[in-house]
């Protein structure tokens, strides 16, 4: 499992979110915690669409 913002792994991390993209409704975007402080910007691997 990755954070689709920064790539990072998150084995450790129990601070993260989990939804399904708001576009397609079809891919699982994962956040880790950092990325949703910094309100990173995440892309969806299937339709592109991008959110913060
Ligand atoms: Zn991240
Ligand atoms: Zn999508």
């Amino acid at each position: 499992m990755k954070c689709t913002s920064c790539k990072k792994m998150l084995v450790s991390e129990d601070n993260f979110t989990q939804f399904k993209c708001p576009s397609c409704m079809k891919e699982t975007i994962i956040r880790c915690g950092s990325c949703r402080r910094k309100s990173n910007i995440y892309v969806c691997k299937k339709c592109k669409f991008e959110g913060p």
